[in-house]
């Protein structure tokens, strides 16, 4: 199989896709992983991402990232990141935009909070669950559950998974996307890329929403070398953006400078990878090392970023106050459906009470897994008579 024209050898080729679950005939204007991506962006959980948090409870003002923004984000870095490594621009955007499909209301807190509920019964990740949103929840054809979405594009959703999900995932679909996991295989490049475009996205996004709401301040982002330096550089080539009242201005361009620098890094440090390791088809990839990276410059620089966040803004004690709150209400919420599943939308009550506890408890899971914010929060009030969040 040649190369789809201006893509390498070693780029995923939708021609030569190892297919859908259920077959279907190729589209007559569009590759499959376009096809893929139109599927997702009409999907119903697509919809809801705008309601769900990232960081920032969504009533917590207009201007942070939803779920839905930060997934936008994500596929345009990973659509320029590919474009130049010559990859599968489509299939990056598809993996990009189903990525978080999966997750909770409240971000980390409703899935640590979920998880938690789910421990008899085999606990809840958000990547596991985004496959299963694509895999079986979403209700869009008359013969068959779920998108039938292409194994490259499903490969990618499935980020990361326990062993013992992943054999799980095997005995059901054999040599599936639960298979690498148990060879410790690596995905496809294209997936390997939107890994690393999701942290570069975040991490820049949450240090804007971060200052934006006040949480933390660009004093404290100097002892956080990756942002400092490009806040120098900006405002040596800019002196003006020292004023207090431009300092929002001096946000936005150092936050575009370190984001520059570190989509040429994983550019450079790929390139150099691919020539070193020179995977001649897309299947080789698998038995290779990790090639979509940054340099370790530059990964040590991210990292101490992200500890920063962490300390200081997904710690900071506003934040764990709503986080709280947010645990709360899942608890509440999956308490109250276990006891009563027909307090749940009709199909996934008639979904719990056909199966035992476990299956129960995955009916459950589901139903909250889809929930936005504010449909949590509206509910949690209907089943208590307490309302623990505004909207
Ligand atoms: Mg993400």
């Amino acid at each position: 199989m040649t190369a789809l024209s201006g893509l390498s050898i070693f780029a995923c080729d939708p021609g030569a896709t190892r297919g859908r679950c259920h077959p279907e005939h190729p589209a007559p204007t569009r590759t499959e992983y376009q096809r893929d991506r139109d599927r997702i962006v009409h999907s119903t959980a697509f919809r809801r991402l705008v309601y769900k948090t990232q960081v920032f409870l969504n009533h917590e003002g207009d201007l942070f990232r939803t779920r839905l923004t930060h997934s936008l984000e994500v596929a345009q870095l990973g659509r320029s990141i590919a474009r130049s490594l010559q990859i599968n621009e489509d299939l990056v955007e598809a993996i990009s935009l189903a990525h978080d499909l999966g997750h909770t209301p409240f971000g980390h807190a409703g899935q640590d909070a979920l998880n938690g509920c789910m421990a008899d019964f085999g606990g809840f990740e958000h990547n596991l669950q985004s496959l299963r949103v694509v895999d079986k929840l979403e209700e869009r054809y008359p013969l068959y559950d779920g998108l039938n979405l292409t194994f490259e594009t499903r490969e990618g959703i499935l980020k990361h998974c326990s062993r013992a999900h992943a054999k799980q995932l095997e005995d059901v679909e054999p040599n599936g996307v639960g298979a690498r996991f148990l060879r410790n295989e690596r995905p496809s490049l294209e997936a390997q890329l939107c890994n690393l475009a999701d942290e570069i996205a975040y991490n820049a996004h949450d240090i804007d929403d971060g200052v934006r709401s006040g949480l933390i301040t660009l004093s404290q982002l100097e002892d956080v070398p990756l942002f400092d330096a490009y806040r120098l550089s900006a405002q040596a080539e800019h002196p003006a953006l020292a004023e207090p009242s431009r300092h929002r201005r001096l946000l936005y361009e150092a936050i575009r400078r370190m984001l520059s620098a570190q989509v040429y890094d994983v550019i450079d440090t790929t390139k150099a990878a691919l020539r070193l390791h020179a995977p001649a088809h897309p299947d080789e990839v698998r038995q290779l090392p990790v090639m979509v990276s940054f340099s370790s410059d530059m990964r040590e620089r991210s990292t101490a970023l992200k500890q920063f966040l962490f300390r200081h803004l997904y710690r900071h004690p506003r934040v764990m106050e709503t986080t709280g709150h947010a645990q709360h209400i899942v608890r509440e919420l999956f308490d109250a459906y276990m006891t009563k599943p027909q307090d749940m939308k009709a199909a996934f009550a008639a979904q719990a009470l056909e199966g035992d506890a476990h299956g129960r408890a995955r009916a459950v899971a589901d139903f909250i897994a889809g929930m936005t914010d504010r449909f949590a929060v509206r509910e949690h009030e209907r089943l208590t008579g307490r309302r623990l969040l505004q909207e």
